[in-house]
């Protein structure tokens, strides 16, 4: 068994390390700086994507959006490389209709493609603990399942293919709301007296506990959070997960929301800009600051 990782950025990359230690990998990513980082790691570079599908027979995908897996999926010297009995493991937070229409083509190849995105970020990857969501017929989910359980030892079959990125655009909408919502919170808190320190202390003790409050505001308050997800990734789910509920004929009015309030951060911040990075100056300049600067 061959086993080939493309997309090596901020999530992939994590994600690549992590299974690099229990099998050997090739990868390829435009960044040569991304490659490089995991061949320090102890994996196998290749040259370009085609050379993996030629020597793969597992191919994982982490980029950016499903137009990015479509050009990868469909170049010509990558496609005709692929072999029937070849499973493409998707990790990227993508549409899952256009990841159910890819799959429909290369079926008839007898090549699977089926999502698995995550969510955990990094450290998760790091720590064996991030998600995977998967969207997948039983019997590929069974045979990518040893390989997956290698990353993490939270492994999710949601259904079958394109399921594993409808509900991780659920949970990114979830996570995308309590994030801002949370600020405002301790941001009141503070206006009012609360040392933000333990505000987030009492709140993680009652109600309104959330991941966000629990692992995250103390890296805010300390300033010690570095960008690891972009403002405009984020973006791009939200506007997947609001297309998906209208399609689905179901109300979106704080997904609709969540949604606009990030376009006005992208708008005035741009996509590239870290997310956490927005939350550390949101929380130090408007709000947790006691003078109100
Ligand atoms: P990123 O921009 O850091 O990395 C994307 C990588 O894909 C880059 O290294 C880029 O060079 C590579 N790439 C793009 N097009 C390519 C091509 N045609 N051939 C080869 N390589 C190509 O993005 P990321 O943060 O790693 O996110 C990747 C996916 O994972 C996104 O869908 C994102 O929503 C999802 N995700 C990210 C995080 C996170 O914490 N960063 C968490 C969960 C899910």
């Amino acid at each position: 068994m061959e086993i080939g990782y493309i997309g090596l950025g901020n999530m992939g990359g994590a994600l690549a390390e992590r299974l690099q230690l229990a099998r050997p990998l090739k990868v390829y990513d435009a960044n040569a700086d991304a490659v490089r980082r995991l061949v320090d790691a102890g994996a196998t570079a290749c040259r370009n994507a085609g050379e993996i599908a030629a020597d793969c027979d597992i191919i994982f995908l982490c980029l950016p959006t499903s137009e990015h897996v479509r050009s990868v999926v469909f170049d010509a010297e990558f496609s005709a490389r692929l072999t029937p009995g070849t499973i493409i493991v998707d990790q990227t937070t993508g549409n899952p209709n256009a990841t159910r229409d890819m799959a429909a083509v290369l079926r008839e190849r007898g090549i699977a493609l089926i999502d698995a995105p995550v969510s955990g970020g990094w450290r998760g990857a790091q720590a064996g603990t991030i998600a995977i969501m998967v969207g997948a017929p039983d019997a590929d989910f069974e045979r990518i399942k040893p390989v997956l359980d290698d990353v993490t030892c939270n492994v999710f079959h949601a259904g079958d293919t394109g399921a594993g990125q409808v509900i991780k655009l659920v949970n990114n909408m979830l996570s995308g709301a309590q994030r801002l919502l949370t600020l405002e919170g301790v941001a009141l808190a503070a206006k009012n007296g609360i040392d933000p320190t333990r505000a987030t202390e009492i709140l993680t003790a009652g109600g309104g506990r959330n991941v966000f409050l629990e692992k995250f505001m103390p890296r805010v308050i300390d300033g010690a959070l570095a960008p690891g997800f972009t403002l405009g990734l984020l973006l791009k789910d939200l506007r997947l997960v609001c297309e998906l509920g209208s399609a689905s004929g179901v109300p979106m009015f704080l997904g609709d929301l969540t949604r606009d309030l990030y376009q006005w951060h992208v708008n005035e911040l741009g996509g590239a800009c870290g997310q956490r990075l927005r939350t550390c100056l949101s929380v130090r300049g408007q709000a947790i600051t006691r003078e109100g600067k």
